[in-house]
């Protein structure tokens, strides 16, 4: 919580006229937390029905060890739990159910062992429409086809992947678009100004800036939820029990790498 002197904000808000009591400043935290999506929830986040619509084209340890990192992680940290792991079947596609899609198309591997990848992506939330482009899939997660060249725990960028497009599963957005960000992640200063989104209704900042978030394209190899993705996701879980299923707010369907 935020240090406040009140007698200081007691003649600020006489000056200002504002109304605003200094009970009501005294609630702002600065406790590093997250940005998320205020709508789109799911009806249970004990029970987030996860499915893959291609696992058999992988290896099963690859399967194994991001379910496992999502486990560990997500598991140990929050209330949130993910069910089913299992094939997607028809029934599913008009669902609000993960449907993952692993893709080894968008990882190039150069000579010497050097490789490139582009990132996962997944819809925000419980949204049934699947991403353009990715058949019917509503998360798509790079997959190495030989996992064990990629598989080293710790420091390890494809279950970074995992981790972070789980966190938009849930309602994280990304903490370095932020506007009160206090890093350059992008590498592109303008690019890094233009993809800024102000804090709204919908796109909530809770708490202060969190430089360790998953959520970050500034950590691109952090394999563990930071405290204050614990602290949001526990934020997303309270706003969501206010509303009966299927009746919280439902901003449009957004989609994020
Ligand atoms: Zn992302």
């Amino acid at each position: 919580m935020i240090n406040v002197d009140c007698k200081k904000l007691l003649v600020l808000c006489f000056t200002l006229l504002t109304g605003v009591g200094c009970g009501n400043v005294a609630t702002v935290s600065s406790t590093p937390s997250s940005f998320i999506l205020a709508g789109n929830y799911w009806p249970d986040y004990t029970a987030i029905p996860v499915c893959f619509l291609n696992r058999q084209d992988f290896e099963e340890t690859l399967v194994k060890d991001y379910k496992a990192i999502v486990e560990q992680e997500y598991y140990s940290k929050t209330s949130v739990r993910f069910t089913r792991w299992d094939d997607c079947t028809p029934d599913d596609q008009n669902k609000a159910v993960v449907r993952i899609r692993l893709d080894s198309s968008t990882i190039t591997v150069y000579e010497g062992g050097y490789w490139g990848a582009v990132g996962g992506k997944s819809r925000v939330g419980a949204i049934p429409l699947p991403l353009e482009g990715e058949e019917s899939a509503t998360m798509r997660l790079e997959a190495p086809e030989i996992w064990a060249n990629f598989s080293k725990p710790g420091n390890n960028f494809f279950l970074h992947e995992v981790l972070h497009e789980f966190g938009h599963v849930v309602g994280l957005m990304h903490e370095h678009q932020r506007t009160d960000s206090t890093q350059s992640c992008v590498g592109d200063a303008a690019a890094e100004l233009a993809s800024r989104v102000p804090s709204s209704e919908v796109f909530v900042y809770s708490g202060a800036y969190d430089s360790k978030s998953i959520m970050s394209y500034c950590n691109p190899l952090t394999n563990t939820l930071s405290s204050g993705d614990v602290l949001g996701i526990a934020e997303i879980v309270t706003r969501a029990a206010a509303f009966s299923p299927g009746q919280s707010p439902t901003p449009p369907p957004v989609a994020v790498d």
